[in-house]
């Protein structure tokens, strides 16, 4: 007895697209991710290619009418339905390029609904290139079998973010200054939440004290060595996920 192939195969190619998908959907694609396709992947006509629009799960869909540029992708099934994504936010201060990607990625990779950049006094960067941050978030979802697109904010000040900061949604609050211990914190603190953690240059004591006063903020420490923003970012996430999110 011949083993039935699996459907859809294993490596097919995963695309994120912008267009609602639902049963007989065609999605005109070219540019890069045509390029990706038909040149990288050398997909036939009939392959299957993945798809997901950040809203209606994943389909499966047919390649056809392929050029040198531009193909056709027709949705034939749904392969997984929308996904669910833990309610946790990822606030952090701009670092240097590289450094802030490897925190977009790995953010998209853990779990993240909704990457949010916060401008600090201390901050060594004060930009932040929407569009690569975006195209790192889209990458990753796309390699790690997300269905739903982190939310990537505009860039808030400190200062804005603890003003509107709503009570119901914890505000863990990385500080290497000393905070109470992770484990059991994020263990009595259930539910909505975000972690806010500084740049290489550190919160200044007068931020400390504002995050500290605001409603909601729960500072707590990541162990007795001082961590580099983005370790600081990814393990925070990790820790929660394990913890609070959806890795049980
Ligand atoms: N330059 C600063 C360190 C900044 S580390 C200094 O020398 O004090 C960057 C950010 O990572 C910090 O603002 C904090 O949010 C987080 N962080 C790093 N290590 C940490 C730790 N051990 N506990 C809690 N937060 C930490």
């Amino acid at each position: 007895m011949t083993a039935t192939p699996a459907w859809p195969p294993q490596s097919a190619p995963r695309l994120h697209v912008e267009t609602l998908l639902g049963d007989g959907v065609v999605v005109p694609v070219d540019g890069n991710p045509a390029h990706y396709l038909i040149s990288v992947m050398r997909v036939k006509p009939d392959d299957i290619v993945l798809l997901f629009d950040g809203r209606s799960g994943e389909w499966a869909a047919r390649a056809r009418d392929i050029r040198k540029r531009d193909l056709v992708l027709e949705c034939v099934a749904q392969t997984k339905p929308p996904e669910h994504v833990p309610d946790f936010w990822l606030c952090c201060a701009p670092i240097r390029k590289g450094r802030i990607d490897l925190i977009a990625e790995k953010a998209c990779e853990l779990g993240v609904a909704r990457l949010q950049p916060v401008l600090t006094r201390r901050a060594v960067v004060d930009r932040l290139n929407f569009d690569r941050l975006h195209a790192h978030l889209v990458e990753a979802a796309e390699q790690c079998g997300r269905t739903a697109l982190p939310e990537l904010a505009e860039m808030t000040k400190l200062d804005t973010l603890l003003r509107d900061w709503q009570p119901g949604r914890h505000l863990f609050f990385a500080d290497e200054t000393g905070g109470a211990p992770l484990e059991a914190t994020l263990r009595a603190h259930p539910g909505p939440a975000a972690f806010l953690v500084g740049p290489e240059g550190g919160f200044d004591p007068a931020e400390r004290d504002a995050i500290r006063a605001t409603s909601g903020a729960v500072p707590v420490s990541l162990g007795p060595r001082i961590l580099r923003a983005e370790t600081a970012a990814i393990a925070a996430t990790a820790a929660w996920m394990a913890i609070n999110g959806d890795w049980n």
